[in-house]
């Protein structure tokens, strides 16, 4: 094939939430003008889909550490949540109350639920109302 021009400009694929760079090729094959969209592969792919942007880190907590470094305002981080981090697409995330979870994430928290042993116990409900 002959392209003699090839033009490209770039903005959002608004088909999935502006993830995606989308491009706009002119191209001319002889007398004749095509336009064609083509999507790019994204810079940042998401870890999952490998296909989308990445746009979210995953915020599940992964561990409980403790640090003597300073924060920006140069006060003591001391103890803090790991957080699980990985870069994941908006599709691929799991929205819950707020958090965006990756898959793998995901059945972590799904595990929890179901295998946490959550025992029942008088004494945080009688420090809440009071009772001794
Ligand atoms: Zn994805
Ligand atoms: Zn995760």
């Amino acid at each position: 094939m002959n392209i003699l021009t090839l033009l490209t400009d770039t903005g959002l694929c608004p088909t999935n939430g502006g993830a995606h760079r989308m491009v706009k090729q002119r191209a001319l094959y002889g007398r004749v003008t095509f336009m064609t969209d083509i999507i790019v592969l994204p810079k940042y792919p998401c870890s999952f889909c490998k296909k989308r942007e990445a746009t979210l880190f995953c915020d599940f907590v992964i561990g409980y550490s403790w640090t003597t470094a300073k924060d920006e305002k140069g006060r003591m981080i001391g103890s803090y949540h790991e957080t699980c981090d990985n870069q994941i697409c908006g599709e691929c995330a799991i929205k819950v109350s707020g958090y965006d979870f990756c898959p793998s994430c995901d059945e972590l928290r799904k595990l929890v639920k179901e295998k946490h042993d959550k025992r029942n116990g008088r004494l945080m409900i009688d420090l809440l109302f009071g009772r001794e």
